[in-house]
């Protein structure tokens, strides 16, 4: 009998691709990419919305400073060329979580068009959703909820967003959210809104 087992290709050694990922937790994935000024409410929009989302057990993931300046990006500083890989890694590990089949949402200023773009690249166009968290500067400073703009103001932090570096607004966003004179459940209503039609499977 001839041998044919270079031929043979079990399915077991096929790695699972997205869509079985998607199939097991009868979801679609995504990327939503928060972008928008300190203190414009990319963190809590995003918190409000994967609480949604997970009540209509949709498995998301977010991103923020928080969780990647101290962990895969802890040696990377503000500079131009830290600021590209901070992105670049961010992009990379929401590919990652993309091809897992997770819902991921991604909280970062992310001021300039290029660094959008290059985020979008590596995620894939098609899978990244930007949402363009559209507060005024004056009510950020406002509400100051880190007390940032004051450190700004009095020359504490150089090259500060929206006062002495810029923010490019996003030219078309999947979504423009304002959120000024709104409250938070509005927005998060909005915002649930947009996003859960896509989702399902
Ligand atoms: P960012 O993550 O963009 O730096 P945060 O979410 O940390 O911003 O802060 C936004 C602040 O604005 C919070 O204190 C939030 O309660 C407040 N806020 C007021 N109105 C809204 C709104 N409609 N949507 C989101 N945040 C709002």
């Amino acid at each position: 009998m001839q041998n044919n087992s270079n031929n043979i290709h079990p399915v077991f050694h096929r790695i699972l691709q997205r869509k079985d990922k998607e199939a097991l937790l009868q979801q679609k994935s995504i990327v939503i990419w928060f972008t928008g000024l300190s203190g414009s409410g990319k963190t809590t929009i995003a918190i409000g919305l994967e609480r949604e989302l997970n009540k209509k057990r949709i498995l998301t993931q977010i991103l923020d400073g928080d969780n990647v300046r101290t962990g895969i990006n802890n040696n990377l500083g503000f500079s131009e060329e830290d600021r590209t890989e901070n992105i670049r890694r961010i992009a990379e590990v929401s590919k990652l979580f993309l091809n897992a089949g997770i819902v991921t949402i991604n909280c970062f200023v992310s001021p300039t068009v290029e660094i959008r773009e290059k985020a979008k690249q590596i995620i894939g166009e098609e899978d990244f959703l930007e949402i363009f968290v559209n507060t005024p500067f004056e009510v950020c400073e406002q509400r100051d909820v880190k007390g940032l703009y004051k450190k700004a103001r009095a020359g504490e932090i150089k090259n500060f967003t929206g006062l002495d570096a810029p923010f490019e607004a996003p030219t078309n966003p999947f979504l423009d959210l304002k959120t000024e004179g709104k409250t938070v459940d509005e927005t998060i209503d909005e915002v649930v809104a947009k996003i859960l039609p896509i989702l399902s499977v």
